[in-house]
This record gives structure tokens, C-alpha cells and sequence, in this order.
């Protein structure tokens, strides 16, 4: 029979993370089963210490859980070594921090053609791709910049960039928003989204931002390691 649900680009099933320090155990996500369509917009919200960055480096293979499941891409990534792992991030998902996390001594456009190197897939089309995806984030003038001559919105303009050099089904991001200012909160809140349409990628974010979170498609709450509703 025909399913009337959107394929899942993401799918977690009864996700665990539980940290052990000596005879103590703390359980910092519990059981969390979400659903991400292709091409879907996502939220994570909920107070600080709930499990939103756990479950971000879950998804997006940055870490292993204690135990559930983790499909990505018709992938399930659970059982991924830390080198399928390392392969999965460098090929099929982009990633935007809080804090940008550029490479000090790389230029903007060098920054953003990382990913490709580290897949080894560096030519001239994907400098050219990269340099495009610059213009493309209203930095066409600034592809020799350093980061520190760049502000903080231009920072993660940049990072968006070298997020989307592999054209990912699924981008992350944690609080991509936090360290920025309104205005460059909006203009990194608006190329997000508006990327996500033109190229269907689908977006996990975290955020506080509830402004963002309502443009969302979904909206995942979390709260001491549980989704509620
Ligand atoms: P959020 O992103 O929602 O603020 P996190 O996912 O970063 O929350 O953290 C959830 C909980 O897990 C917090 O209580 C945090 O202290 C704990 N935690 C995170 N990483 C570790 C670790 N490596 N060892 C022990 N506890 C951790
Ligand atoms: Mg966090």
C-alpha cells in the first residue's frame, strides 16, 4: 500500500545517551524518537541542559549513542566505526556552530572548500562552486578575507557556505544564531531557509530563538532528555 508520509531523510528511535562518571549514571537523553522529512525544516528547543546539543551530535554522527537507533539517508549510522563516521560528515551533511568554528589561517573561499579536501575532491569546479556560494551569501567581495577581518554575521555566512559546498539532503546547526546580533540573526535566519528551498536541503536547528523556531516546519521540544509535547 501506497504510505501517505513524506520519505524521512532523518529517523530516531528511542535514542539514549547516558554518561557514566564512577558508579553514578546520567542520563542526559532518553528515548527520544523524532522524524525529519526530506527537504523539511526542523526546530529543537528547550531550556538549556536538556539534551539539545547530545541529540544535534547524535543525528549529524559527531558522536555515538548508549543505545537506540539513528537512520540518516536510508543509513542506519549506529553502528558506524569513528571512520565511516568521519566520512559520513565530510560527504553527506553540513554543519553551522554557535561559535562558526572557521579555520584561523584559511581565507573565506578556503574555508569553504575544507569539506572538499577533506574528501579529497579539491578541482576547480568546486572552487568555483565555492566562490559562487560566496556571492551566494552577499560575500563576492570578500573571498580573501580572513576570518578576523570578518564580523560575526560574516562568519557564519561563511560557515553556511562551506556547509552547503556539498550540496547536503541535511544541514545541522546549533544555536546558529546565538552569538549574533538581530540584524545578522535575520540575515543568517533568512539565507538558511531560503537555501533550504532552492536546494531542498533539510534543516535540524537548534535554537532559543523562538522567532526562528516558528519558521519552522517542526518543532521538537526537549526538556531534562525527553521529548514532550
Ligand atoms: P543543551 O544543548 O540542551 O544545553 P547538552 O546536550 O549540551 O544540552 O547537555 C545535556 C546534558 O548533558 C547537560 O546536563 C550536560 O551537562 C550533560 N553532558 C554533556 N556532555 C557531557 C559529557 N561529556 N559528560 C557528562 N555530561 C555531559
Ligand atoms: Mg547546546
Amino acid at each position: 500500500m501506497a504510505t501517505l508520509h513524506p520519505k524521512s531523510i532523518l529517523s530516531t528511535r528511542e535514542l539514549t545517551k547516558t554518561y557514566q562518571s564512577g558508579d553514578h549514571s546520567l542520563t542526559v537523553l532518553d528515548r527520544v524518537s523524532i522524524d525529519v522529512p526530506e527537504g523539511a525544516t526542523a526546530a529543537i528547543v528547550g531550556p538549556s541542559g536538556s539534551g539539545k546539543t547530545t541529540l544535534l551530535g547524535l543525528c549529524a554522527g559527531l558522536d555515538r549513542s548508549t543505545s537506540g537507533s539513528v537512520e540518516l539517508g536510508g543509513q542506519n549510522i549506529s553502528g558506524f566505526n569513528e571512520d565511516q563516521r568521519a566520512k559520513l560528515r565530510s560527504e553527506s551533511v553540513g554543519f553551522i556552530f554557535q561559535n562558526f568554528q572557521l579555520m584561523p589561517t584559511l581565507t573565506a573561499l578556503e574555508n569553504v572548500l575544507v569539506p572538499g579536501e577533506l574528501s579529497g575532491t579539491s578541482n576547480g569546479s568546486l572552487i568555483d562552486r565555492a566562490a559562487a556560494l560566496l556571492e551566494r551569501v552577499g560575500l563576492g567581495e570578500r573571498k580573501e578575507h580572513y576570518p578576523n577581518q570578518l564580523s560575526g554575521g560574516e562568519q557564519q555566512r561563511v560557515a553556511i557556505a562551506r556547509a552547503f559546498i556539498h550540496q547536503p539532503k541535511i544541514l545541522f546547526a546549533d544555536e546558529p544564531t546565538g552569538n549574533l546580533d538581530e540584524e545578522a540573526s535575520a540575515l543568517v535566519e533568512t539565507m538558511l531557509f531560503d537555501l533550504n528551498r532552492e536546494s531542498g536541503t533539510a534543516l535540524v536547528i537548534v535554537t532559543h530563538d523562538l522567532d526562528l523556531a516558528e519558521k519552522a516546519s517542526l518543532v521538537f521540544r526537549l526538556k531534562g532528555g525527553k521529548l514532550i509535547e
